[in-house]
């Protein structure tokens, strides 16, 4: 049979390259879990993806109550998951003041992490019951919370601290919308989301790999300068940014070589590893890369799980 493969946030960017990847390969069918139905629906027609390869389920990670809904409707079109990739995300980097989910915490970390922590936790049984022969459980990383990088190292870095806002729930109101405590700045709470991703993936390895044989993995796709992430950001950024990574950094990728990596990491026979955040390099080849001493910290790696399960009510 087909595989089945969920992914967040296909209706643009990283997600619909994916999921085009995996359509022309005639092997997976893909859920794409979108919060804009016919945005989404739109986005693979014109990606050229066959209707009999894909189906768009409403999925809104800035409310607990649509992940916990869409996990129900999931259920009951009676498909076996047999990969999940949370690839969804929101940055938003000018922003002066937070904004929340609708329950009230920061919309980055709320997002990127609270939603896809109660979705893969939501969903483990149904990875577990899947009889397909590579299980899997991807969480998209970014060097961007990789402190040991230069592009991990350009202000404001990511640091979670001691997730004393976390915490307390990142309301902005009984405690800081940042998970450190501090003021709100929304390049950092991206970057500390993307952290807490990939100490989720980690924590997931170190908790059910054994027992479930599931696959747990992040990874880090290259730079992908034209996708809808930088929305947010100032005009003259836009502009500058993509030829910037292309010719300057040279971690510029597009975003359909962006899409066939993470593709590679859903499918791969030798992408099987557990535990691991994929980079490639400069032909394209992939490897295990390091992460920074944040973000591979065992401790912390346990104490956003023990919080987070708190936040979204597992706990
Ligand atoms: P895009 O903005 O193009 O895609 C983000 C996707 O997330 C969109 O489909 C968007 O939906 C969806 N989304 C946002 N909020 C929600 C929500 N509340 N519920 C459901 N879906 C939501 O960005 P990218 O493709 O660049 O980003 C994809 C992933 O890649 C992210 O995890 C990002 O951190 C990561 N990444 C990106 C890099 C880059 O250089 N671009 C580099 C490293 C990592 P909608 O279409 O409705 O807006």
């Amino acid at each position: 049979r087909k595989g089945n493969v969920i992914i967040t946030g296909a209706s643009s960017g990283l997600g619909l390259a994916t999921a085009k990847a995996l359509a022309e390969t005639e092997k997976w069918h893909i859920i794409m879990a979108c919060r804009n139905f016919l945005k989404a629906d739109r986005a693979a027609k014109s990606a050229g993806i066959a209707k009999e390869n894909y189906t768009v389920m409403h999925l809104d990670l800035a409310s607990l109550e649509s992940v916990r809904q869409f996990a129900d409707n999931f259920r009951r079109s009676g498909r076996p998951l047999d990969v999940l990739v949370c690839n969804a995300a929101v940055y938003l980097p000018t922003a002066k003041e937070p904004t929340f989910t609708a329950e009230g915490f920061e919309l980055s970390v709320g997002t990127n992490h609270l939603g896809h922590f109660l979705l893969s936790r939501l969903l483990l049984d149904d990875l577990k019951q899947s009889d397909y022969p590579s299980k899997r459980l991807i969480i998209v990383g970014s060097i961007t919370g990789n402190t040991n990088t230069l592009a991990g190292n350009v202000p404001p870095k990511a640091n979670l601290g001691d997730l004393r806002g976390l915490a307390g729930g990142l309301s902005g109101i009984n405690s800081s919308p940042m998970i450190d405590g501090g003021e709100f700045d929304g390049a950092k709470a991206y970057k500390d989301s993307k952290v807490c991703n990939m100490l989720t993936m980690q924590e997931f390895h170190r908790r059910y790999h054994e027992e479930t044989g599931i696959t747990f993995a992040s990874l880090y796709p290259g730079c992908i300068a034209t996708t809808g992430l930088f929305r947010e950001h100032i005009p003259l950024f836009r502009l500058l940014f993509p030829p910037f990574q292309k010719y300057i950094t040279k971690g510029y990728v597009s975003e359909e070589e962006a899409g066939k990596r993470l593709a590679q990491v859903v499918t791969d026979p030798s992408l099987t590893k557990s535990g691991v955040y994929w980079s490639w390099n400069k032909n394209s080849a992939s490897f295990q890369n390091q992460l920074s001493q944040e973000a591979s910290d065992a401790e912390k790696a346990r104490k956003v799980w023990e919080i987070s399960e708190k936040l979204v009510g597992l706990a």
